[in-house]
């Protein structure tokens, strides 16, 4: 049941292109993964339950739609998902937040954690992992695999851009988690970046190149 949903609204597709010319700095790169992080999670969170409850507006009594204590967990993978998080708080302020750290051993492109830490009762939570780039998936994979030990009731992961070779090992793997993206882009390079892609997200998010 391999699920991925593009999210390819005019709004997105603007700030994207911002975002992927080499000629945008750090400054504006950050602002706008919050813009683009803050326009997808209002698409991702789409289904979220409301519940009916009884209010007076200042004309009358009415039963008016609340969030029906959905209890959400954003899950950034560091460091680079930490520039999809306040974009993702700014929609659920309430929300809590895990973290899970990986690095990509740079000879053998496999995931290694150095960090691992969520909120308590995960077994009623449901879990948005961000990463704006999902290339080669190995870190995807890794973060998803460890955060399913703490058995949330859901997990999806959002991205920016993904491609073919990110999506068939990530569904490869974990074909029950729908994967959110903003593009597919053409493919991977010989340095597992993505292409055209954005290059380096971490060093454009915290200038660090
Ligand atoms: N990580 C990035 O930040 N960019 C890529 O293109 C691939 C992985």
């Amino acid at each position: 049941m391999s699920q991925l949903v593009v999210i390819d609204h005019p709004l997105i597709a603007h700030k994207l292109s911002l975002a992927r010319s080499k000629a945008t700095p750090s400054l504006q790169f950050r602002t706008l993964l919050r813009e683009i992080s803050m326009l997808l999670g209002y698409e991702v969170l789409r289904d979220l339950p409301t519940e009916l409850r009884d209010i007076e507006t200042p004309v009358g009594p009415t039963r008016a739609p609340f969030l029906k204590g959905k209890k959400l967990v954003f899950v950034p993978i560091l460091r680079a998902g930490l520039g999809f998080l306040d974009g993702m708080l700014s929609v659920v302020p309430g929300a809590r937040v895990g973290h899970i750290g990986l690095y990509r051993d740079p000879k053998t492109l496999v995931a290694v954690e150095y960090y691992f830490k969520m909120p308590h009762g995960m077994r009623e939570r449901d879990a948005i992992v961000l990463d704006p780039m999902l290339a080669t998936g190995n870190s995807a994979v890794a973060a998803v695999d460890r955060l399913k030990e703490t058995k949330p009731r859901s997990i999806r992961f959002v991205c920016l851009i993904t491609c073919p070779e990110g999506l068939k090992n990530f569904h490869g793997s974990h074909p029950d988690v729908p994967v959110y993206a903003a593009a597919i882009d053409e493919r991977l390079n010989e340095h597992s970046y993505i292409v055209p892609g954005l290059g380096d997200a971490g060093d454009r998010i915290f200038g660090t190149k």
